[in-house]
């Protein structure tokens, strides 16, 4: 059944009519974090203060009707949409540069765990890895400081708010890592952990979301 439509008979969870309608990327954005970008050229975010990743792979944009279900996946406990999730963030974004050597999600604080019963960015990590077989590790990444949520804050608050809030528990020398999560905004999240996992020994770190929000420049 089509996790947009209801229509029957889908395979991915996903019918052809509503894919065909999700909200893509334009064809202009920055090479490194997907954001909006004359010409496909690096943003001047990224030529001012590059992220620790080395590029993000977005899937789509965070419109309607994909917010709906992303808060559905999230907050209302739908698990079983993290396999039609996974294929659209597998189907839709950019392919990997580098296949990955392991696959991690953005970890949540216990406390935020607790409260939602689950990590969607977890379940999201899990599917994906599946569909590129690339071996999830799920207890690698742990976050050891629990901060206030993103969604008030300008750019420089929120590499502030997320500074050494990811703990990395071993060495990941010269492998190649994909971090997964649900949403992207400003970055700073999914590049405080690749800065973890780079000072660990990755290789390279590669960003994947299914959806990107666009923000206005600060
Ligand atoms: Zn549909
Ligand atoms: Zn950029």
């Amino acid at each position: 059944m089509c996790l947009f439509c209801a229509a029957a008979g889908t395979r991915h969870g996903v019918c052809a009519a509503c894919l065909a309608d999700l909200v893509r990327l334009p064809a202009e954005v920055c090479p490194r974090c997907a954001q909006a970008s004359p010409f496909a050229q690096i943003c001047g975010r990224c030529l001012r203060q590059p992220p620790a990743f080395d590029v993000l792979h977005a899937a789509l944009l965070y419109d309607y009707p994909l917010d709906g279900v992303i808060q559905a996946f999230k907050y209302g406990k739908r698990l079983d949409l993290a396999g039609s999730l996974a294929f659209l963030l597998a189907e839709l974004a950019p392919p990997a540069i580098v296949q990955p050597d392991l696959v991690v999600a953005v970890p949540l604080a216990d406390a935020r765990r607790m409260e939602r019963g689950f990590n969607q960015s977890l379940e999201l990590a899990r599917a994906f890895a599946g569909r590129i077989n690339a071996p999830l590790n799920s207890t690698l990444c742990e976050r050891i400081r629990n901060t206030p949520p993103q969604a008030r804050l300008n750019q420089r608050q929120r590499r502030h708010n997320v500074s050494h809030a990811f703990r990395v528990k071993h060495r990941v020398d010269g492998l190649c890592v994909a971090i997964v999560d649900d949403v992207a905004t400003s970055g700073a999240t999914l590049s405080e952990l690749a800065l973890s996992l780079k000072k660990q020994g990755a290789k390279r770190v590669e960003a994947w979301v299914l959806a990107r929000v666009f923000y206005s420049k600060t």
